[in-house]
């Protein structure tokens, strides 16, 4: 069992939620199943995310006029610029997902929040990252904020970016892309976690979630307060989020 230190805690912020029209800038394709869009817009001038975990609104109008939102995660945020990039997984059957496959420099979509964040802290003796595509925007925002020699293990089942992404911690990162949801636990479930007090964060498909906390307690003897599993997305339903602590 790892001890739970009393000097490392949690920080939740509150932020006053915003809607922020913005305009589509760019658009990069990382891999074959990632889109970064870069957008653009005075409306950014003060927009504010504390934690690689924390996410927008994103709401996108449909051919049809219908609106539609969906979380995402801000990724990189440029101040002087007034731009803010998101990474969509490209998955295939989500109108978001659709809609990001298609999207040109000029459309305008809506970016709301983030409400709140939780500001994990970054001195913790090892980090374990695992997640699908879905979190591989967060996971990517956070080897970039992790200092140089932070002890990080990655668990992604995803594709790597092309050219490949390289991080200050890029020395102590060992990453493991892994090609399924079952290869993904099996690879958790192999790991030697280091000693001393780590943090474990963890989003991605709810049923793939769930094993995966049940895992992290039950082989793993990690405490609850050593992680934070969420599910991003549900096989078979839209607009999911859920968050695992119980
Ligand atoms: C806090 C938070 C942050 C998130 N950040 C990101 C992010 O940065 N980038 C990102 O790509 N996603 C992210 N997600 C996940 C994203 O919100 C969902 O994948 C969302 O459902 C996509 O919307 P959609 O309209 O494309 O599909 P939906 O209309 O919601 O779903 C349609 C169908 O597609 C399936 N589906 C949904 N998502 C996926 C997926 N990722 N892979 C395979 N099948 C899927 C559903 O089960 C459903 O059957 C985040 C989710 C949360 C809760």
């Amino acid at each position: 069992m790892h001890p739970q230190s009393s000097e490392r805690r949690i920080q939740r912020i509150r932020h006053e939620l915003r809607h922020r029209e913005v305009t589509v800038a760019n658009v990069q394709h990382l891999s074959a199943d990632m889109v970064r869009i870069t957008f653009s817009g005075e409306t950014l001038a003060d927009f504010v995310s504390l934690s690689f975990d924390d996410h927008v609104k994103f709401t996108l109008t449909t051919a049809d006029g219908d609106t539609v939102r969906r979380d995402y995660t801000p990724v990189a945020f440029q101040a002087e610029a007034c731009t803010l990039a998101i990474e969509f997984a490209l998955h295939g059957h989500g109108v978001a997902s659709s809609w990001a496959r298609a999207a040109q420099p000029g459309q305008q979509a809506i970016i709301s929040g983030p409400r709140g964040s939780m500001v994990i802290p970054q001195d913790y003796a090892w980090h374990l990252l695992v997640g699908d595509s879905s979190a591989l925007p967060a996971i990517r925002r956070r080897l970039q904020e992790l200092p140089i020699g932070a002890q990080v293990v990655a668990v992604v089942h995803g594709q790597p970016s092309t050219p490949p992404d390289s991080f200050a911690c890029d020395d102590t990162l060992t990453m493991h892309w892994v090609s399924d949801a079952d290869a993904l636990l099996h690879t958790v479930a192999g790991l030697t976690l280091p000693d001393g007090e780590g943090f474990v964060w963890a989003a991605g498909e709810a049923s793939s979630m769930r094993a995966l906390r049940t895992l992290l307690l039950e082989a793993k003897q990690l405490s609850k307060h050593q992680m934070r599993v969420a599910a991003y997305w549900k096989q078979g339903s839209s607009d999911f989020h859920e968050r695992l602590d119980d």
